[in-house]
């Protein structure tokens, strides 16, 4: 028995799944070079809201000057795309075979790629303040199919919904003040920063949820 809960990291709301570190769901399995990374095989972006939260402290300025560095980083106007490895050969090969038609997933890449931030068998490095939201909300539905009462998970998906309505707002705010001074990230990623230094960041109230149980069962194995 696994169970799902609501944790928060300074206000930043994490749904966290037992499930996880023992992760059998289809969206686990990796066909790449790196194992044990669950799901994540995303290529996280970090929009202006995370960006104007990492500006607040030293060490997100640190980890903010990190995610520029690393080599498939690409800065875009008002997000910064992270963009971890692909095994386009691996995928290529895989897509030819019969092997592919084994698994019912429109997107095969997920199998071929690896977020630039996860280690195996340990899970994502960054903290969890700084993660974008979905990395910190996504359960597979593999895991949500044997949540003990699915009621109470709607009651998890309508507090995201409202969430991540208010993270739009925060965005487009932000890209409205920088479309006003005629600044973007990527041509003027310090003065971006410096001027998200000084705005006072708001903090979401996120309501009190209930943990939910998960049953036992297996999925396809990663
Ligand atoms: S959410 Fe699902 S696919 Fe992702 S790590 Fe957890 S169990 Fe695995
Ligand atoms: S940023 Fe972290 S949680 Fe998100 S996909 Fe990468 S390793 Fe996973």
């Amino acid at each position: 028995m696994g169970k799902i809960y609501l944790h928060l990291d300074e206000g930043i709301p994490q749904f966290v799944c037992t499930e996880c570190s023992n992760c059998r769901s289809l969206l686990g399995i990796s066909l790449c070079t790196v194992q044990n990374r669950g799901c994540c095989a995303y290529f996280p972006k970090f929009e202006l809201y995370d960006i104007h939260k990492m500006s607040k402290t030293h060490e997100g300025l640190k980890l903010l000057d990190m995610i520029r560095k690393l080599p498939g980083t690409e800065v875009y106007n008002y997000y910064i795309h992270a963009k971890g490895q692909f095994d386009e050969k691996g995928y290529s090969k895989f897509m030819q075979s019969v092997r592919a038609s084994e698994f019912e997933l429109d997107d095969k890449t997920v199998f071929f790629r690896t977020c630039p931030f996860v280690k195996p068998g340990k899970g994502c490095t960054l903290p969890v303040k700084y993660r974008h939201y979905i990395c910190n909300v996504f359960i597979c539905s593999e895991v949500i199919e044997r949540a003990s009462d699915l009621e109470l998970y709607q009651v998890y998906t309508d507090a995201c919904s409202s969430y991540a309505r208010w993270i739009k707002w925060e965005n487009d705010s932000l890209e409205m003040l920088l479309r006003e001074k005629g600044i973007t990230l990527n041509e003027n990623f310090e003065e971006v920063v410096e001027l998200l230094k000084d705005i006072p960041l708001d903090q979401y109230e996120f309501p009190p949820l209930p943990e939910i149980q998960i049953e036992s069962g297996f999925s396809i194995g990663a």
